[in-house]
């Protein structure tokens, strides 16, 4: 096998164990995707992180081709993001305890904190609720991350894109820490918001601070 797709296989199984000490999910839900050859490579459906190999990972073709056994039932919504966002190499999807609680509500994270800059925008948008594993949610899903890199998929969990596996993880514990946080704070009262102006100005601080510019 190619040294770079064995790293890259090797890299989504470390991804994935690390979601139980992330506190972004326990047993086998939750699954990871990376870009590979005009196509993704994906965790394999229902097999516990600790047993899974190389091997196990399954790879999908943008045009539908697949090599591998059973790729994670959440492939359609991994593919689509991959294939319609050239910026994306990494796709990370939890059920992690406070974002999915806020998508059970169906409430969207505010500006009520600036790193939620963090994700692209001044919010984290919810998409509706659809079936798992289908086409429609894939669509619910891609729609939410217009102009975002992370979402809350409704009565379900979060997706975080990133340019690469460990990027794209630590904005999901990003998404979740923002979610604790905004649970707390609504759970007694209503949280000041930031307004456009003052995202727009963490947006333009992020952007320096990335390119190591900021003073
Ligand atoms: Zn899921």
């Amino acid at each position: 096998m190619d040294p770079v797709e064995l790293r890259l296989r090797r890299d989504l199984i470390d991804t994935c164990r690390s979601f139980g000490p992330e506190r972004l999910s326990q047993g086998t839900s939750g699954n990871a995707s990376v870009r590979w050859r005009d196509g993704l490579l994906i965790t394999p459906s229902a097999m516990a992180y600790r047993v899974m190999t190389p091997a196990d990972i399954v790879w999908i073709g943008f045009d539908g081709s697949r090599a591998g056994a059973r790729p994670s039932s959440e492939w359609r919504f991994h593919q689509r993001i991959l294939r319609d966002r050239p910026d994306t190499q990494a796709v990370v999807h939890v059920h992690s305890p406070s974002a999915t609680a806020l998508a059970c509500l169906r409430i969207p994270i505010p500006a009520f904190h600036y790193m939620v800059a963090v994700a692209g925008g001044d919010s984290i948008r919810c998409a509706p609720y659809e079936l798992f594993g289908t086409e429609r949610l894939a669509d619910a899903v891609i729609e939410a991350l217009r102009d975002r890199t992370a979402a809350l998929l409704a009565n379900h969990g979060q997706v975080a894109l990133g340019a690469d596996l460990d990027a794209a993880l630590r904005l999901a514990v990003e998404v979740e820490t923002l979610a604790e946080q905004y649970l707390l704070a609504r759970s007694i009262g209503e949280p000041a918001l930031l307004d456009a102006a003052q995202m727009a100005e963490v947006a333009d601080r992020f952007v320096h601070y990335r390119a190591g510019t900021l003073d």
